[in-house]
C-alpha cells in the first residue's frame, strides 16, 4: 500500500497533523515509537494550551487529541523509524517492525531531554535519575529531590515534584533563574524549595541506586559530596536543561541548524513532499500550541502537494 501522509511522532505535532490529513480524507498513518504523546505526557499541568481546562495535564489533553485522531480514520502504529528514503515521488521509511512506502512525509519526531552527561548518570536513569516528573515523583514521597536546571520547566516540574518530596533543591549553574518571573515567584514562595546556585552536578554515585552525587561551584571550584539521607538510603535527581532534537534519520539528507530541521512557513523542508513540524524545527517557541499549528499546516500543504502532483483534487485514495 502507498499511503498519501506517513506522520513520524505521534506527540502533539504529529497528532495534529494526522487530525488535518485524516479529516482531508487523505490516506494516513502515525507512527510511533513508544506510546502516543510525546513529551508532554511527562508533565502534570498544562496551563497554557489554549482552552485547556484547569488541572488538565498531558495524559488527558493527549488523550483527547488521540480520540479525535483515531475517530476521523488515521491509522497508528507502533514502530520505530530507522531508515528513510525521501527522494523521489514515492517515499520509502524503514522501520523496526515493517516497511511503509507514502506520497508525503511529516517528520514530527519531537525532541529528547538533555542529559547532564556526567559518569554515573546513565547507569542510574530509572534508579534515582530521572527525566519525567508525573512518571516518577510518587518514588520519592518524603524524600529528597534535586532538579538541575533553571528555566520554566525545571522550575515547574521542581514545583509539581515539591507535591511529593519533602524538600525539592534546584541545582542551576547561574546565580538566578531563567524562569519565567511569575513561576519564580512562586517557587521562591514554596518552603519545600531551596536553591543551590552557580553549581553542577559532575558526577552521580550508587550501587544500583542513587546514593550520592558530586556537585561543583563553578565560581569557587569547590567540590560537595551530597549523600542520601541515611534512612531514606537514596534521593532523586531530576535534569531538565534543555532538548536534543530527534533528527539523526535526517542527518546529510535535510539542512539543518543546531541539529533543528530547516522549513520554510508551509513547513516545507528542502526535499518536495516531505514536512517538518514540531519541536524538530528552527522556530522561536517549543510549545504545543506552535507544534499542533505547525501539523495543521504541514498536513493541509501535503495535500496541495499531492494535489499539484496528481492533480486530482483535494482527496488522497491510494489503497
Ligand atoms: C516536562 C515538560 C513540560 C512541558 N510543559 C509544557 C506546557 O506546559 N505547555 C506547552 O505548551 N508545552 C510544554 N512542553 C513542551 C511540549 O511538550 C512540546 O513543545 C511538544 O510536546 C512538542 O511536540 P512535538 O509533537 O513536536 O514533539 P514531541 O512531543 O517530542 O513528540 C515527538 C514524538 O515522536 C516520536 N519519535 C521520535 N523519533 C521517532 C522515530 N524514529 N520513529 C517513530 N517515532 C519517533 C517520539 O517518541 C515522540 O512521541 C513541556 C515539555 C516537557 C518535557
Amino acid at each position: 500500500m502507498i499511503y498519501d501522509v506517513i506522520i513520524i511522532g505521534a506527540g502533539p505535532a504529529g497528532l495534529a497533523a494526522g487530525l488535518y490529513a485524516s479529516r482531508a480524507r487523505l490516506n494516513t498513518l502515525i507512527l510511533e515509537k513508544e506510546k502516543a504523546g510525546g513529551q508532554i505526557v511527562t508533565t502534570d499541568e498544562v496551563a497554557n494550551y489554549p482552552g485547556s481546562i484547569e488541572n488538565a495535564g498531558g495524559p488527558s489533553l493527549i488523550k483527547r487529541m488521540v480520540d479525535q485522531v483515531d475517530e476521523f480514520g488515521a491509522e497508528r502504529k507502533i514502530d520505530t523509524i530507522k531508515e528513510v528514503e525521501l527522494e523521489g515521488e514515492i517515499k520509502v521509511l524503514k522501520g523496526e517492525k515493517d516497511e511503509y512506502k507514502t506520497k508525503t512525509v511529516i517528520i514530527a519526531t519531537g525532541a529528547v531531554p538533555r542529559a547532564i552527561g556526567c559518569p554515573g548518570e546513565k547507569e542510574l536513569v530509572g534508579r534515582g535519575v530521572s527525566y519525567c516528573a508525573t512518571c516518577d515523583a510518587a518514588f520519592f514521597e518524603d524524600m529528597e529531590v534535586y532538579v538541575v536546571g533553571g528555566g520554566d520547566t525545571a522550575v515547574e516540574e521542581g514545583m509539581y515534584l515539591a507535591k511529593f518530596a519533602r524538600k525539592v533543591t534546584i541545582i542551576h549553574r547561574r546565580d538566578e533563574l531563567r524562569a519565567a518571573k511569575s513561576i519564580q515567584e512562586k517557587a521562591f514562595a514554596n518552603e519545600k524549595m531551596a536553591f543551590m546556585w552557580d553549581s553542577v552536578v559532575t558526577e552521580i554515585k550508587g550501587d544500583g541506586i542513587v546514593e550520592s552525587m558530586v556537585v561543583k561551584n563553578v565560581k569557587t571550584g569547590e567540590e560537595t559530596e551530597v549523600f542520601a539521607d541515611e534512612d531514606d538510603g537514596t534521593f532523586g535527581i531530576f535534569p531538565f536543561i534543555g532538548f536534543l532534537p530527534a533528527t539523526e534519520l535526517f542527518d546529510g539528507i535535510i539542512p539543518m541548524e543546531g541539529g533543528y530541521i530547516k522549513t520554510d512557513e508551509d513547513m516545507k523542508t528542502n526535499i518536495p513532499g516531505v514536512f517538518a513540524a514540531g519541536d524538530v524545527r528552527v522556530k522561536s517557541l517549543r510549545q504545543v500550541v506552535t507544534a499542533t499549528a505547525d501539523g495543521a499546516i504541514a498536513a493541509v500543504q501535503a495535500g496541495k502537494y499531492i494535489d499539484e502532483l496528481e492533480g486530482t483534487g483535494y482527496a488522497g485514495d491510494s489503497k
